[in-house]
């Protein structure tokens, strides 16, 4: 999966998802990726979030519509994206999966459960893009 947010230089927020499916989806599954909320999302006034992993799980907590929810009422993007995460693992202790959370300073992090999760950034100050690493 491959989710992605941007901030233009008008401040716009954008957030979308890219996904080949879980490993052996079952023909005509829908997984997480187009349900809004769950794989990405943004809103203007505050960020955005990105999230792979175990869709079937991931999909019922809505983790990206958490984590954007979660820094309008002022948790920093850290502090949101480990709360979506811990709100799934302590359903599902096996559950594989991460967000990215950007608020729209630019501050950014990520969080993950069960693996070790990567995700890339760049700004107009950075020459080139920069990978950052999060342990669960
Ligand atoms: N979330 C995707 C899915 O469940 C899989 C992935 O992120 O790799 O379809």
């Amino acid at each position: 999966t491959i989710s992605m947010a941007v901030i233009d230089k008008m401040g716009h927020v954008a957030a979308g998802t890219s996904t080949n499916g879980a490993t052996f989806k079952i023909p005509g599954r829908v997984g997480d990726g187009p349900i809004p909320g769950s794989s990405a999302y943004a809103d203007d006034e505050v960020g955005a979030c990105g999230a792979t992993g175990d869709g079937d799980i991931m999909m019922r907590f809505l983790p990206c519509y958490q984590v954007v929810e979660s820094m309008r009422r002022g948790m920093e993007p850290r502090d949101a994206a480990m709360d979506a995460i811990s709100r799934i693992s302590r359903k599902y202790p096996d559950f594989v999966g991460a967000v990215f959370a950007i608020n729209k300073k630019g501050v950014h992090a990520g969080a993950c459960h069960g693996w070790t999760f990567q995700y890339s950034v760049r700004n107009s100050s950075m020459p080139d893009v920069e990978v950052f690493t999060v342990t669960s």
